[in-house]
């Protein structure tokens, strides 16, 4: 007997086992497989979820720590300080507890999971994909209406059904450290070529402990290892009083794929999260979007199961729905482009020097959104004349792309 479901989703992440429950919700069967043999491992994450997504998920009990405000450190050491101790902001988790709580909450709904079990071969044929399954029981053919990958950065159904590339991948490198000599609910982060090129490190409070991470671009790091970019972090003379005591007990390395693919959903096939490359420009989060991207597609997808039209045609249409997320994190990479990674130190030095100005820190509180960083550009661009000088390229990038 071959088994059929509406739908199999690879991948039990946290997006992966969000989408099943969706679908669940809308009345479809699901087969989840995971290669691994247990849920949120390995972890490779900094593990904020913002305020929205956990309203979302409503998970509160993996929360670690919340975090109401960030210091900002320029290259030389200058710091600026935002938020208000009133307002949290982001909430770190165990993101152990918070995969597998989203994947017992798609199991509650009817998911059937596989674990340690991943797909060898499918292909599409008229009425339904056919999956050959490998698992600790052997192998097994299943059949399903709608294949879902949300398997991941390295997503084997992307590669498999040749969907295209995310837009950029940065490397983030993280160690999780007791003894870092943090503000209470702040995150700290930390700019400068010498130890992100590009991009910033970060110390984010996680309760016992914090993690420490960096990431980058590869083709900005000239031959320099993110394990030295951690160093010369931890060793800075300017920052080094609250590294002193740290000790390490963890360390991790992932991949971040940012830039939605160019075909995320063909007949039959539809990439979610990581594997779509949904992954925010700016902070790097993926769940959020992730979580998003879901709540926008499965009501469509839902219909597009129940008549089993998942034709290439009704896909390319439906796909197009995301095109608003795709011109989003254009904008949202020009404004991280022209602001930061395309600073050298010098120039960023100049920035904080207008930041940490009594009004234009007021603006930053006001309309600063790390998540959502465009009014703030916007406003900055208009209100603060040094900025018209300095980001002229972020006009044309915000205007233009
Ligand atoms: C250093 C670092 C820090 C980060 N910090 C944050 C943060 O603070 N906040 C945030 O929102 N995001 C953060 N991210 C990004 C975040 O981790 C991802 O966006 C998020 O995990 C994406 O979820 P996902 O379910 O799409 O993919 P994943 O979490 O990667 O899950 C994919 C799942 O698929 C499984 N899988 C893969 N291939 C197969 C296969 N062939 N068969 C079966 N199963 C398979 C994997 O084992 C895994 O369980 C960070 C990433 C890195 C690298």
């Amino acid at each position: 007997m071959i088994r059929f479901f509406d739908s199999i989703v690879v991948g039990a992440g946290p997006i992966g086992g969000y989408l099943s429950k969706k679908l669940n919700d809308n009345g479809h069967s699901v087969l989840l497989l995971e290669e691994h043999d247990e849920i949120g491992r390995p972890f490779q994450c900094a593990g904020l979820v913002n305020p929205a997504a956990m309203e979302t998920i409503g998970l509160e009990s993996s929360i670690l720590t919340s975090i109401w405000g960030a210091n900002i450190h320029s290259p030389n050491g200058k710091r600026v300080s935002i938020g208000d101790p009133k307002v949290p902001r982001t909430f770190s988790v165990c993101r152990k507890i918070f995969d597998e709580a989203v994947v017992m909450q798609s199991i509650a709904t009817g998911t059937e999971i596989m674990l340690s079990t991943k797909p060898v071969s499918a292909s599409i044929e008229n009425e339904y994909v056919e999956v050959n399954i490998d698992g600790p029981n052997g192998s097994e053919t299943v059949r399903c209406k709608l294949l879902c990958g949300a398997d991941g950065a390295h997503s084997w159904v992307r590669r498999k059904f040749r969907m295209g590339n995310p837009t950029e991948t940065m490397i983030g490198f993280q160690i999780e450290v007791t003894g870092y000599s943090g503000d209470d609910g702040m995150l700290d982060m930390y700019t400068g070529e010498s130890i992100a090129p590009g991009f910033f490190s970060w110390a984010i409070p996680t309760g016992e402990t914090t993690r420490l991470g960096t990431w980058t671009k590869a083709n900005l790091m000239g031959g320099t290892s993110s394990e030295e970019f951690m160093s010369r972090l931890i060793e800075d003379k300017n920052l080094n009083s609250r590294f002193a005591d740290c000790s390490e007990v963890a360390r991790f390395c992932g991949p971040v794929p940012s830039g939605i693919v160019r075909r995320p959903m063909r007949e039959r096939v539809a990439l979610f999260g990581d594997a779509a490359g949904i992954c925010k420009p700016t902070t790097g989060g993926g769940i959020g979007p992730g979580f998003k991207q879901v709540d926008m597609l499965v009501p469509l997808l839902s219909n597009a199961i129940s008549e089993n039209d998942l034709s290439e045609v009704r896909m390319k249409a439906l796909s197009s729905k995301l095109k608003q997320m795709k011109r989003d994190q254009r904008k949202k990479r020009a404004l991280r482009d022209a602001f930061l990674t395309e600073m050298n130190d010098a120039e960023l030095e100049d920035i904080f020097s207008v930041w940490a100005r009594p009004e234009v820190t007021d603006l930053i509180n006001e309309f600063g959104d790390i998540e959502n960083p465009i009014p703030l550009g916007v406003k900055m661009l208009r209100e603060v004349p040094e900025f018209r000088r300095l980001a002229g390229r972020a006009a044309k990038a915000i205007l233009w792309s």
